[in-house]
C-alpha cells in the first residue's frame, strides 16, 4: 500500500521551508558586458515607480549613466553584481539573517525593492523575498548564462542587476526572490522619519 501516499514520504515533516534550487557559489563571476538593462523602459521619459512610504505611484526618470559614471558611484563589488551580474558569496552579504523591518531599496538608485514583511529565511545565505513592493520596481528576464535557465530580477529604475527568482518559494506565492545583499540598502523602519528626509 505504498502507491499514493509514497509521496509523504518524500516531504519534509516540518513545514519549515526547503529550497530547492540554490545559486550557484560563485564570489564573483563575470557574464557579460555591463549594458543598461532598461528593457521596456529604455527610451521611456518616465516610469511608473512605486514608493513604499507613501503607497502611490510616482512617475520617476530613469537612471542611465555611462559604464564609467556607474563605476564612480558604485563600489567594487556592487559594480562586478549590478552592472555585471556577479553573485556574493552565500553567507557573506550583510542582510542574509537580518530580521529588521523595512524597506529593502536597490542599493544603486533608492528604488523601493522589498518590505522586510516580504522577507523569509531560506536558508540559502541570500536574502530571499516572496514578493517585491510592487512589480512597478522590477524588472525579471530570462538568464541563460552559466549553463543555466534562470529568472533575472533587475531594477525596473535603473536596471541594475539584483538577483535571480526561483520557484519555490514559500505559500501562497512559491516565489523566491534571491537577492545579493551589495544591491539592497535597507531602510529600517524606525529610521523612516519624513521630515528628515531629502528629496
Ligand atoms: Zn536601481
Amino acid at each position: 500500500m505504498v502507491s499514493g501516499r509514497s509521496s509523504r514520504f518524500m516531504r519534509p515533516r516540518s513545514d519549515r521551508y526547503q529550497p530547492k534550487v540554490y545559486h550557484p557559489v560563485v564570489r564573483i563571476m563575470w557574464q557579460g558586458p555591463a549594458m543598461s538593462d532598461m528593457g521596456e523602459n529604455e527610451g521611456a521619459e518616465t516610469i511608473p515607480v512605486f514608493n513604499a512610504r507613501t503607497g502611490k505611484i510616482e512617475h520617476r526618470k530613469p537612471i542611465r549613466l555611462t559604464d564609467a559614471e556607474w563605476r564612480a558611484k558604485l563600489t567594487p563589488v556592487q559594480y562586478e553584481v549590478m552592472r555585471r551580474k556577479g553573485t556574493e558569496y552565500a553567507f557573506t552579504g550583510r542582510y542574509h539573517a537580518t530580521k529588521d523591518a523595512g524597506f529593502y531599496r536597490c542599493a544603486a538608485c533608492g528604488t523601493d525593492l522589498f518590505s522586510s514583511a516580504a522577507k523569509f529565511d531560506s536558508g540559502t545565505g541570500w536574502p530571499s523575498f516572496s514578493a517585491p513592493v510592487s512589480p512597478h520596481n522590477i524588472r525579471t528576464r530570462p538568464d541563460r548564462s552559466g549553463g543555466m535557465e534562470r529568472t533575472e530580477v533587475l531594477c525596473a529604475r535603473c536596471g541594475a542587476h539584483l538577483g535571480h527568482l526561483f520557484d519555490d518559494g514559500p505559500a501562497p506565492t512559491k516565489k523566491r526572490y534571491c537577492m545579493n545583499s551589495v544591491a539592497l540598502d535597507l531602510e529600517t523602519t524606525g529610521e523612516l522619519d519624513p521630515g528628515e528626509r531629502k528629496a
